[in-house]
């Protein structure tokens, strides 16, 4: 028997794992996440699976789980910022050893061939999957992974620590680069949960002028102890006009502000999948000036292994408050209020 198929026959049948059962709010009378035991997935071919050490809790799951991102199949285990080790590989894989500690991130798939894969923007592929949404996910003790989409972890970082730089990491490392701040330039942040605190430190490393606007008064505290020279409410005129800025938060009515805080020529980068509506902009105080508006959406590997190199080398310290894996509609909970000290994680596996 080879040590794969030994270690492969080991393995349990079945796992728990959170499932979205009935979509809808998370703080309501029924909660639309369920605890259930499910078979362990198989990996398929260029499949890895994974033993799941910690998943991160993103914004996205809570989107996920309350139906304004509605499921694309019924029952789907959320959670994408997983970090785990390597228990098994499918026919034809072999990018990873047994016992490697890998990262499985939101992009699962995209299909290579279309005319955005084929341009370096494979976030744009109109056939791309999603962990966590299109596939089950990581509030689970097992999830597999197409081997090309899972990125190798620092050393540096326990599995706690290193779980939210997959989604909140890499996404603020995309925005910040749609952001175009300029070198020595100002950058405002809007929203300060786990994507905006990790995206701060690679701008403040970098010289850049960090403003926090965020309704949480221990967020804006934390932005402050980060080193951002000021901290204040969302909808706050900000103490000087910002060259960029980013939307971390939801909520299409802090957008007419943060346009108008731009300095002239400045981009404003609106980081989230979902977005409440906008409302009606003035031309002469928000978009006239040459002001760029642009979303963000996902992310390519490219940007998956620059983010990790440069977290690595900067030593960038995600904040966490780590969840048993119990309590994982506990967490999100905690997430939709919005006043978190960096990230939620879920602790599944022993380190
Ligand atoms: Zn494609
Ligand atoms: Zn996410």
């Amino acid at each position: 028997m080879t040590e794969q198929a030994e270690m492969m026959a080991h393995l349990p049948t079945q796992m728990k794992a959170w499932q979205v059962t009935t979509p809808g709010p998370i703080d309501g009378p029924q909660s639309p996440l369920e605890l259930v035991t499910k078979p362990v997935p198989q990996p398929g071919p260029g499949e890895t699976l994974v033993r799941i050490l910690a998943c991160g809790v993103c914004h996205t799951d809570l989107h996920v789980s309350e139906g304004d991102l509605p499921v694309h199949h019924a029952h789907v285990t959320p959670g994408h910022e997983i970090i785990g080790e390597v228990v098994g590989n499918g026919p034809q894989t072999n990018r990873f050893k047994l016992g490697e500690r890998i990262g499985v991130p939101w992009l699962r798939w995209t299909c290579g061939v279309c005319r955005y894969c084929r341009s370096g923007r494979e976030n744009l592929c109109p056939h791309s999957l999603y962990t966590g949404w299109d596939h089950d996910g990581g509030y689970a003790q097992y999830v597999t992974v197409p081997e090309g989409f899972a990125y190798r972890i620092p050393e540096r970082f326990d599995s706690v620590t290193a779980a939210p730089l997959l989604c909140a990491g890499i996404i603020g490392y995309r925005a910040f680069e749609r952001a175009n701040v300029p070198a020595g330039g100002t950058l405002g942040l809007y929203g300060f949960g786990g994507s905006a605190h990790i995206t701060a430190q690679i701008a403040i490393d970098q010289g850049i002028q960090v403003h926090v606007f965020t309704r949480g008064k221990d967020a804006q505290k934390f932005g402050l102890q980060l080193g951002a020279a000021s901290a204040q409410g969302a909808y706050d005129p900000s103490p000087v006009k910002l060259d960029s800025a980013i939307m971390f938060a939801p909520v299409g009515d802090m957008v007419p502000n943060e346009l108008a805080n731009l300095a002239k020529g400045g981009t404003l980068a609106l980081a989230g999948i979902h977005l409440s509506d906008i409302p009606a902009l003035n031309y002469q105080d928000h978009i006239f000036h040459e002001k760029n508006l642009t979303s963000v959406e996902s992310n390519t590997r490219r940007d998956g292994e620059e983010f990790l190199t440069l977290a690595d080398r900067l030593d960038i310290h995600p904040a966490t408050t780590p969840y048993a894996f119990e309590k994982a509609d506990e967490a999100l909970r905690f997430v939709k209020q919005g006043d978190i000290k960096g990230a939620c994680v879920l602790r599944i596996g022993e380190d």
